[in-house]
């Protein structure tokens, strides 16, 4: 079974006009997959499904096995947390340092302190920014903000972890640097899946790239050089 399985999916937010067009893909436990499609092509609204915060007008969406359509309103905190997510504009809470920032993610949901105080140095050594975690957002470059974003993603210990143009917004040296990190993550066995119009990335990489252009699944292939 896959963990995720886009089926037949088709999406409109104005009646007749289709931002997702009859969309399928499947995706494995531990893959690492590129979504890349020019700005518009329906990226970010195949995460926003995935995540329930959208429904389709037609198809289906599987997540190990399961409808997600069926997830009960007590069952989505759970399904949610299963999911990681990180943003291209970080979002960060700018008066909480680095730590607190991760740390926060489970002091909301009750976590166990002894547990916060073993996740959080954790996740930040993971990322790269142990030795940052009493910094604030405002101390940080765009890429360690993004790292403290991954670490954040990370607390929950989620099966697949999203960045949605999560390079968007830094410099070339640091987006190597997170695609880096998110290349590790997915070592450990977490599958990664990271939506980017950004071509100069794909095209370093020989990851599965499955390519979206006004709504349709146009390509879904291994390996870089794919234009956009
Ligand atoms: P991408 O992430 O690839 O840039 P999106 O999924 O954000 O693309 O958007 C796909 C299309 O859906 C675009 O034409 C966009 O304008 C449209 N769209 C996205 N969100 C909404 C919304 N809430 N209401 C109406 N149209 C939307």
């Amino acid at each position: 079974m896959p963990q995720i399985e886009f089926r037949n999916v088709t999406k409109e937010y104005i009646p007749g006009i289709k931002v997702l067009d009859d969309v399928s893909f499947s995706i494995e436990s531990g893959e690492f997959v590129f979504i890349i499609g020019p700005s518009g092509a329906g990226k970010s609204t195949i995460i926003k499904l995935l995540l329930r915060e959208e429904s389709p007008e037609s198809g289906e969406i599987f997540f190990e096995g399961r409808n997600i359509a069926e997830i009960t309103p007590n069952e989505m905190p759970d399904y949610r947390r299963k999911i990681g997510v990180v943003f291209q504009d970080y979002k960060l809470l700018e008066s909480k340092t680095v730590y607190d920032n991760v740390a926060i993610s489970l002091e909301v949901v009750n976590s166990d302190e002894e547990d916060i105080k073993n996740i959080v140095p954790n996740v930040l050594s993971l990322v790269g920014l142990l030795d940052h975690a009493s910094y604030k957002p405002e101390e940080l470059s765009g890429g360690e903000k993004q790292r403290t974003a991954i670490a954040r993603a990370l607390a929950h210990e989620p099966d697949v972890l999203i960045a949605d143009e999560a390079t968007g917004m830094i410099d070339p040296d640091s987006s190597d640097e997170i695609v880096e990190i998110l290349e590790k993550i997915n070592s450990l066995g977490t599958t990664v899946i990271m939506a980017t119009h950004d071509q100069r990335i794909v095209d370093k990489l020989t990851k599965r790239v499955i390519k979206i252009h006004k709504g349709k699944l146009v390509s879904d292939k291994k390996g870089g050089k794919y234009r956009a």
